[in-house]
């Protein structure tokens, strides 16, 4: 099989706040460079014929505005926090111009949080107008999404097991702080990363920008992007000043061709 060619798109790139947060005035939230402002992290990605997002972030409206995105097939959550599921009511607009669920790929963990968070959805007496989804369960194994085949690695978000995905040589992986070995075996021969780096200071469940570092030259990634960012990174510019040319943070907007 020949892995079809992929569009990615950095729709947002900020931690659970994002980036400026409210009622913050740090030099960072008071930037007035583009890349400093970050909506809560996600991608989209992209075939000739597919298209999906890794998470409804509370931003997944404006998101799918910015970036034009008339049609998505498909949404493969990373875990159930607020600020990877809140905007799932929004796929509503698919639903009602494509007449069909919207394709949700899910594990137990985040299928048990949008139950719980989107009762409304899953309820036997629903309101008419709320959001139609199909729930496909996923595991450690890897599944395809129309043309797209999607590898599940596993990492740790302090005690919270949370998915990346691999797609062919591109790794997305957000809201780590532990990856064990044999899941970084998986990882390994990847040409592009993008791993999350929370801020310089040590965090409980985020990988601070120095730990990130360590692991894609540990396991000698050639090309590696961080997101998930704080506001306490420091501004865009300054931080990816001191950052080599094959180890950059990610911005809103950013695309790549894999
Ligand atoms: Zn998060
Ligand atoms: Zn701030």
């Amino acid at each position: 099989m020949t892995y079809p060619q992929l569009k990615i798109t950095f729709l947002g790139t900020g931690t659970s706040s994002g980036v400026p947060m409210i009622g913050c005035h740090c030099e960072v939230c008071s930037s007035t460079d583009a890349k400093d402002k970050r909506l809560r992290s996600s991608i989209l990605v992209q075939s000739a014929v597919t298209t999906l997002v890794v998470d409804t972030t509370p931003d997944f409206r404006y998101q799918m505005l910015r970036e034009k995105v008339d049609k998505l097939d498909a949404v493969i959550f990373t875990h159930p926090h607020k600020d990877h599921i809140a905007g799932l009511d929004d796929v509503r607009a698919y639903n009602f111009f494509f007449k069909k669920p919207m394709e949700v790929f899910a594990n137990s963990l985040t299928e048990a949080g949008l139950r719980r968070e989107f009762m409304y959805i899953f309820s036997d007496k629903r309101y008419p107008g709320v959001p139609t989804v199909k729930l496909n369960h996923i595991n450690d194994n890897p599944f395809w999404v129309g043309d797209i085949l999607v590898e599940p690695i596993l990492v740790h978000h302090l005690n919270m097991p949370v998915l990346g995905f691999k797609f062919n040589g591109f790794t997305y992986i957000t809201d780590a702080n532990r990856i064990d070995e044999l899941e970084k075996v998986k990882i390994k021969n990847s040409t592009v990363i993008v791993i999350n780096a929370l801020r310089k200071e040590q965090h409980i469940s985020h990988y601070t920008l120095r730990e990130a570092e360590e692991i894609v030259n540990d396991l000698k990634i050639p090309n590696a992007f961080f997101t998930h960012i704080s506001h306490q990174m420091g501004k865009h510019e300054d931080v990816n000043k001191c950052l080599p040319d094959n180890r950059k943070l990610a911005w809103d907007g950013l695309t790549l061709h894999i």
